[in-house]
């Protein structure tokens, strides 16, 4: 719903896994247990997903 909000000027964001810096245009993002978590891709997701059960 709706586009993403990054504050990417002011907020250095990195994957929640893997800790590369993200962008605009490689961010990838996901909801897990009810918050928005950022990541540079689906396979970190999964893997960080999987890691916090
Ligand atoms: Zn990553």
């Amino acid at each position: 719903m709706g586009g993403l909000r990054l504050r990417l000027d002011k907020d250095v964001l990195k994957c929640e896994y893997c800790g590369m810096p993200l962008t605009e245009h490689n961010v990838y993002t996901r909801e897990i247990g009810g918050k928005t978590h950022y990541f540079c891709c689906e396979h970190c997701a999964d893997a960080y997903e999987a890691k916090s059960r």
